[in-house]
């Protein structure tokens, strides 16, 4: 049975994360909102608290990197495990700021892909980096089993070319993950991903992007000419195998995808906190406990707003109690991405909208939240794709039959 109160043995963590939002990186929102692509410099201090806490023990997943399912562990037993770590302390992080989150060293979303397909050789070898993830292409977006950047073995290496672009932190990373092709007439099947480490020769990065939203965070168009990587950088098994299709690569989302619904989730209860109390400071006072059409219109809507980020809450950590508990969770991540990723955006313009003047200066961070939080629907797989995935799913028909 699925008990989707905060584990006991979680409560720490997620009060650490709460503390850490609130403290460090709340008073430094605004700044790096406004000073976009300068590195938030105050993270280094705060990442050595993380590894010092990983090392100690103390901490079983403070970010990204704490998604694996540890086959060995298994004893059957229910458990509350690093994956839902991870999204509860993530969202607590995005309390504070979601561009910051995405800027902490070491918490790349590459370094889940590293968790999710990595072996044991190379998860050792890779402990410790920070890594970003590159799929999108100019000509590639949300059907990425047609990317073009190939990778072709000479030797003991991978010579890899091709262009990425939006890359999350791909400038200040220590490594990427780059999706690339073996050999395109096998379709997706021959799509890997490899590691590939900041300053080999043949990868550059061309720009950074202005953005709408998690400023904080540099997102950068990298180019790959005849780029060298030693063979035992690509992740996992570098068989293709037809049968198994996309599966190998597509694990990686299972993970991520209810991570960055813990993004949504966090985003958009800040917005409602703060929300609360300045209707509060109004004279509108909230009651959880009588129905919403016997209240103020400003407070029923309010209402709405928490009944819906209640459901992506429950649905996020329902996908991340599932992969603690090795369950197959595909369906799930998708359904809280889809859902936690509307929901970010419904609610942190909802309360835009609801604290009017106040909502939209940036006196006060809900302007903020609202760009932010739109990320959240787009990246690691649109809203639109996460339906038809659960679609897809639900009916039982294959990416040919619906699309
Ligand atoms: C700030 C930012 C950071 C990013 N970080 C990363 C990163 O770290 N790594 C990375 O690899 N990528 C990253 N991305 C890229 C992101 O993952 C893509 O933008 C996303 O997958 C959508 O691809 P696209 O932009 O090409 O849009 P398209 O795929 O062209 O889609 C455009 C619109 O059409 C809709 N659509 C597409 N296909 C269908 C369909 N079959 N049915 C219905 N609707 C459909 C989409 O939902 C969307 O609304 C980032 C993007 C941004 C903006």
């Amino acid at each position: 049975m699925i008990n989707l109160e905060t584990p006991k043995k979680h409560r720490v963590l997620i009060d650490q994360a709460h503390q850490v939002a609130m403290n460090m990186l709340r008073p430094i929102s605004r700044k790096y909102d406004r000073a976009e692509h300068e590195y938030p410099k105050e993270l280094d201090m705060l990442a050595a608290m993380i590894d010092g806490l990983s090392e100690s023990g103390a901490s079983e997943g403070a970010g990204a990197t704490g998604v694996r399912r540890d086959e060995k562990k298994d004893d059957g037993s229910v458990k509350n495990g690093s994956n839902l770590a991870s999204v509860m302390s993530v969202a607590e992080m995005c309390w504070g700021d979601v561009g910051l989150l995405l800027s902490m060293p070491r918490q790349g979303l590459g370094n889940s892909a590293i968790a999710s397909v990595a072996n044991d050789e190379q998860l050792e070898r890779f402990k410790g980096t920070w890594a970003a993830m590159a799929i999108t292409e100019p000509g590639v977006g949300s059907d990425s089993a047609n990317i073009t950047t190939t990778a072709t073995l000479d030797g003991d290496h991978y010579v890899i070319n091709g262009e990425k672009i939006y890359v999350t932190s791909g400038e200040r990373a220590d490594s990427v993950v780059v999706w690339a092709t073996l050999d395109r007439s096998l379709g997706r099947a021959a799509i890997k991903s490899f590691v590939v480490e900041k300053g080999t020769p043949g990868m550059r990065v061309e720009r950074l992007e202005h953005k709408l939203g998690i400023r904080a965070s540099d997102t950068a168009v990298i180019i790959f000419e005849n780029c060298r990587v030693p063979a035992e950088n690509l992740l996992g098994s570098p068989e293709v195998d037809v049968k198994q299709g996309f599966a190998g690569a597509m694990a990686t989302f299972d993970n991520t995808r209810p991570l960055v619904a813990a993004m949504a989730v966090g985003c958009a209860r800040a917005s409602l906190d703060l929300t609360r109390d300045l209707l509060a400071q109004a004279g509108v006072e909230v009651d959880y406990d009588r129905p919403g059409v016997l209240q103020s219109a400003a407070a029923a809507r309010f209402l709405q707003l928490e009944a819906d980020w209640e459901a992506a809450q429950l649905l996020t950590m329902q996908a991340a109690w599932m992969a603690d508990n090795r369950k197959p969770n595909s369906l799930e991540a998708s359904m809280a991405k889809a859902k936690a990723g509307r929901v970010g955006s419904d609610v942190t313009l909802g309360c835009v909208e609801l604290c009017g003047t106040l909502g939209y200066s940036e006196n006060e961070l809900l302007e903020k939240w609202a760009r932010d939080s739109k990320i959240l629907d787009i990246f690691e797989g649109t809203q639109q794709i996460q339906q038809l995935i659960v679609a897809r799913r639900l009916l039982g028909l294959t990416s040919a039959q619906l699309r």
